[in-house]
């Protein structure tokens, strides 16, 4: 579910001496801003529209700046939608892209590894892999995800051993791996299964090779 829509928020401004307030003469006027925007889970992201007005301090008359003459207009929108006044509205915004911008580059440089590791293969790493795309034939009723640990390299293939436990989740496996579980002796069963390094590779490029880690 994804709540967005648009919100407004009022916002203060100076207090300035030189509008006339048509209903009762006086100059001392309060100026404020309303800035309408487009928010997502309540977060403002761009604002959609501002106007700008001031408050009479002697009568209480209220006047919006498309009642003024342009250049006033223009002048009081500047002084109430200033960087200082704005820009704590969109601290939320800037923070999540800065999260996501730090999210994104941390699941690169993740890829970038398991990338290294998949090229140069050693005895001991562990893959976390999609077991229904590895082994079509084999029936896993939902539990599709497995470790796979490799035996020994040749330059011709790759061996692994096969996990014992399947999980219906990724994560499971991930977790299993990273807490130790995979290092237990019984973890793994004693039969092999080869794959060829270009076997790998089009299993890789298909998504069924998620992780993997070395000690
Ligand atoms: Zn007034």
């Amino acid at each position: 579910m994804i709540v967005y829509g648009t919100r407004g928020r009022e916002i203060k401004g100076p207090v300035v001496n030189d509008i006339t307030c048509p209903n009762c003469g006086k100059t001392e006027h309060s100026l404020f801003g309303i800035m309408r925007y487009f928010h997502v889970f309540w977060i403002p992201t761009v604002p959609t529209s501002r106007k700008a007005g001031a408050v009479c301090h002697h009568c209480n008359a209220a006047v919006m700046g498309e009642d003024m003459s342009e250049n006033t207009a223009q002048r009081i929108k500047g002084m109430v939608f200033n960087m200082k006044n704005t820009l704590p509205m969109f601290t939320g915004l800037i923070l999540l892209l800065c999260l996501a911008g730090f999210a994104l580059w941390g699941a690169q440089e993740s890829s970038k590894q398991k990338q290294a590791y998949l090229a140069a293969p050693q005895t001991g790493d562990i893959y976390a892999v999609n077991l229904q795309q590895f082994f079509p034939d084999v029936d896993t009723d939902g539990y599709k995800y497995g470790a796979l640990k490799v035996a020994e390299t040749t330059p011709e293939k790759i061996s692994f051993m096969v996990g014992n436990t399947a999980y219906n989740k990724i994560s499971g496996v991930n977790k299993a791996i990273r807490k130790g579980k995979a290092n237990r002796k019984d973890y793994f069963g004693d039969a092999v299964v080869e794959f060829s390094a270009e076997e790998l590779t089009v299993l890789n490029n298909k998504g069924a090779i998620r992780n993997v880690f070395r000690d």
